[in-house]
């Protein structure tokens, strides 16, 4: 039976940075600010909690000049969660800023599609442009996973429980993938990196962390493809999330936004 979901935006960082940095053709020539803010998620059914992407560590922060508000990990207790007690965590993509912290789930299962481990430890990580974005430390905690029984693999489309879809996209990186939940209001896509930002979605202007240009143009079709409508699109990296979207409680408006609710103004 297909179980609803109910679904959690955690925000833990944020980088301030000007607006040529988001988008492949920059439309704005004075290159105005525009941040970016870092996120995990967790679907929630009566049977079933899910991890989606586990943030990067103080270290990594630090070493790229991001700004970290609270562990990832950590703060999923602010929504009842225990880290320690995860089964099921949700890689959309091995970038440091999703796929870190390995280590802070002794017990889950770390999905991840085919094509993801292979492009993280393949040959097109001889190259810098492209392998930035990683740190190998999180690659080798994939790969050591790995031995140990503790990834699964998905190929392309697949259901993970029912009401929980997860779907290959590429683009932003060769195995990149995002989930779709069913939720009271319908099915609600968590987009991460398949979409950044609204307006790359807006104006097909995509993120320059790209590997294949026509692949990250048809991975925003796919995302909207499967959503209910526009409104149950939730991108990777938006500040606006927050100003959209409900707070979990009152006390965590900014921090946890509950986007199996509708956004606000819909
Ligand atoms: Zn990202």
């Amino acid at each position: 039976m297909t179980e609803t979901f109910e679904l959690y935006a955690i925000k833990y960082g944020t980088h301030s940075r000007p607006q040529s940095q988001n988008f492949l053709n920059p439309p704005d020539p004075h290159d105005a600010p525009y941040p970016i803010d870092y996120y995990v998620w967790v679907c929630k059914s009566k049977s079933h909690t899910v991890v989606v992407d586990t943030g990067f560590d103080a270290e990594a922060a630090k070493a790229r000049g991001r700004t970290m508000y609270r562990c990832p990990v950590d703060s999923l207790r602010l929504i009842g969660v225990d880290p320690g007690d995860v089964t099921d965590v949700v890689i959309t993509h091995m970038h440091y800023d999703h796929g870190g912290n390995l280590d802070k789930f002794p017990k889950a299962t770390f999905h991840i599609q085919d094509l993801e481990m292979s492009y993280v430890t393949g040959r097109y990580m001889r190259y810098p442009v492209l392998r930035n974005s990683f740190d190998p430390d999180d690659v080798c905690h994939l790969v050591r996973g790995l031995y140990k029984d503790r990834v699964e693999f998905h190929n392309g489309d697949d259901a993970l429980f029912p009401g929980l879809t997860l779907h290959h996209v590429g683009g932003h990186t060769q195995g990149m993938q995002f989930v779709r939940a069913w939720t009271e209001r319908g099915w609600v896509v968590l987009a991460s990196d398949s979409m950044h930002l609204y307006a790359n979605w807006r104006h097909k202007n995509p993120f320059p962390t790209v590997l294949h240009i026509g692949d990250m143009l048809e991975g925003h079709r796919k995302v909207a493809r499967l959503a209910e409508s526009p409104d149950h699109v939730v991108p990777g990296h938006d500040p606006l999330v927050m100003e959209l979207y409900p707070p979990a409680s009152e006390d965590l408006a900014g921090i946890v936004a509950r986007v199996d609710l509708a956004p606000h103004g819909t």
